[in-house]
């Protein structure tokens, strides 16, 4: 919570709840990443925040984009980034989709089989592919599934068969899953990518790049390592798997860029219990999983929340959003412990929401406008 947030807050006047990001923090961040990884191209993950003030900041200060459709390469461009900066990384993509891309200017495509691969030799003849890997995202609070990339050992042949369909195979990416809070995630990961090196350079294919992806966390409740840490493992990791022969990297955060320069003001809309014995109240917000709130699914992110109280006794609550929908429950499994004081109409404040929150936010579920956004 910066002060030009809080002063931001203090002189609103509209209604609602809102999400407030404050810039300065994104270009601290933005320096932090490029200093502690310095041999590596950032490209910021267009999802995680796709306010064009965010893109232009980030655009200015020499920042690439990583995107997942068309729309957000149209927005990374309209912020002031050239197309060779733009990177399509979804592994999913219409034919037609890759075409409009190319015609942007858009030379560099993610892949995770010969059916994408296909494609895009159709679409974007000549253009740089990397194939995905999987990685099983432990140690992540938002493992990324197996939905994304293939086995190290069929990346060869996917890198092969674009080469033989004339694209440039450039190399391998994964995503260690988000929220990692294992500064050593990478490793394992760079052991595959350095045995795809190998095995693509006996094929007579030479590999450039390495995608070293997303998963930077950003501060909730509890500590995280700083990006130093995760710079400094993963130069170790390179080392260790590379030698000498280094490969050109690229990071790609999303949340570790915009996670904590944002906040959410919220505001309490009732407090009650389920019997008079029950000792656990519930607390409604206006804003839950559909306002915005979406990565509290299964308990997955658990947000700090200040209030007027802080520092008096609290109690565990059950914290749930405003919708008709008995999924709008954010922490019930674990508790959140909030102010015994706290009272209906209070402002709560829900820190670290400056990724993964207005993308999410629901368009009319319920009557509810869309959360609303101020960069600042
Ligand atoms: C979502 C995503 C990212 C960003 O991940 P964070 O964990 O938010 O840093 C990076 N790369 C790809 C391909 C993604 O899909």
């Amino acid at each position: 919570m910066t002060a030009r947030i809080r002063e931001f807050l203090r002189n609103r006047r509209d209604d609602g709840p809102c999400m407030v990001l404050d810039l300065d923090v994104v270009r601290d961040n933005y320096h932090a990443f490029a200093h502690a990884l310095p041999d590596t191209r950032v490209f910021y993950a267009v999802k995680a925040n796709p306010a064009p003030e965010v893109l232009a900041l980030l655009a200015s200060l020499g920042s690439c984009f990583d995107t997942a459709s068309v729309a957000e390469i149209e927005m990374a461009l309209a912020a002031g980034a050239t197309p060779d900066r733009v990177s399509f990384g979804n592994t999913i993509k219409k034919e037609r989709d890759i075409a409009r891309a190319f015609e942007l200017g858009v030379r560099l495509f993610a892949v995770d089989c010969k059916a994408e691969v296909e494609k895009v030799a159709r679409a974007a003849p000549g253009a740089q592919v990397f194939c995905r890997i999987l990685c099983d995202g432990a140690g992540a609070e938002w493992p990324l599934s197996r939905k994304f990339g293939c086995v190290p050992e069929m990346a060869t042949d996917v890198l092969e068969h674009a080469h033989r369909l004339g694209l440039e195979a450039y190399g391998v990416s994964f995503h260690v899953g988000s929220q990692q809070r294992n500064t050593g995630a990478w490793d394992q990961a760079l052991a595959s990518a350095s045995a795809i090196f190998r095995e693509c350079a006996e094929r007579g294919i030479h590999l450039r790049m390495v995608n070293l992806g997303g998963g930077f966390p950003t501060k909730y409740l509890k500590k995280v390592p700083e990006v130093e840490s995760y710079g400094e493992a993963i130069f170790r990791s390179l080392s260790r798997h590379f030698g000498n022969r280094m490969p050109e990297t690229i990071i790609e955060p999303g949340r570790g860029m915009v996670g904590n320069a944002g906040v959410i003001e919220s505001e309490v809309v009732l407090i009650s219990r389920k019997s008079e014995e029950d000792e656990v109240r519930w607390v409604y917000l206006d804003i839950g999983k559909f306002g915005g709130l979406a990565e509290t699914m299964d308990e997955a992110i658990r947000y700090p929340i200040r209030t007027r109280h802080d520092g008096g006794p609290k109690t565990p609550c059950v914290l749930a959003g405003p919708t008709c929908d008995s999924a709008d429950v954010m922490y019930e499994k674990e508790p959140y412990l909030l102010p015994v004081s706290l009272q209906i109409g209070d402002k709560v404040l829900i820190e670290g929401t400056g990724a993964y929150t207005t993308t999410y936010s629901a368009v009319a579920f319920n009557g509810f406008p869309p959360l609303r956004s101020y960069v600042i």
